[in-house]
């Protein structure tokens, strides 16, 4: 795949997908060959993703060269950020930057970088999420990875918010700092999205795609 686009200068790739999907492997594993075969790398990753808060979000090689992520909220600190010498940028939870990213791609990309992105593609609604759909459009290469359903076992391509154990509303803030949320890798079917309106919610029922369909109408 590579070896097509490094004859022809820069390129995006895009590795999209649910949440447990394994994008932020996916990600490190192209990072941690780049560094193998002695490219000069950038790591950055969205600052609201903390799970790896503390320098556990490194990536290492196997001739013992590691990499630290730079942790980023928007698409000028990345820019600000960028070293010129640098062959290879890869950020990661890229969902969560602004539209510039996609203009910053492009330019890194005309200027002959290889830029490695990972983000969910859809929210908790199986929405379309931030820059991801123009990042989509605008690549070279696309992955689509998946996650298991934890409900059925099939292979899963939607993320389920559950706000203390019950299907979240259509309207609850798609990105919710604090307060008791979970969320689960399921299957189109199993998904599920509360009314909006708390007289309507069926909380305790499982998901039925007519009831999906009538969420989405009656909340637009
Ligand atoms: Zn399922």
């Amino acid at each position: 795949m590579s070896a097509v686009f490094q004859l022809t200068g820069g390129w995006i790739e895009v590795i999209a997908g649910v949440m447990f999907s394994g994008k932020s492997e996916e990600l490190m594993r192209r990072v941690r060959r780049a560094m193998i075969a002695k490219k000069r790398v950038q790591v950055f990753k969205s600052h609201l993703d903390d799970r790896y808060s503390g320098g556990v979000y490194a990536v290492g090689s196997h001739d013992g060269r590691t990499i630290e992520a730079f942790p980023v909220d928007s698409s000028t600190q990345v820019a600000s950020r960028i070293d010129p010498l640098a062959q290879v940028i890869a950020i990661d939870e890229v969902q969560f930057l602004d539209a510039g990213i996609v203009a910053l791609a492009n330019d890194l990309a005309a200027r002959g970088r290889r830029v490695i992105l990972a983000g969910i593609d859809t929210d908790f609604r199986g929405e379309p999420f931030g820059p991801m759909p123009q990042l989509l459009c605008v690549a070279e290469v696309v992955d689509k990875l998946h996650a298991i359903c934890v409900l059925c076992g099939s292979p899963a391509s939607r993320n389920q918010r559950l706000i203390d154990g019950k299907p979240a509303a259509y309207d609850s803030p798609t990105v919710m700092v604090g307060g008791a949320e979970a969320y689960e890798a399921r299957c189109r079917a199993c998904h599920a999205v509360a009314k909006a309106d708390p007289a309507q919610l069926r909380l305790d029922q499982p998901a039925e795609p007519q009831s999906y369909f009538e969420i989405k109408t009656s909340s637009k």
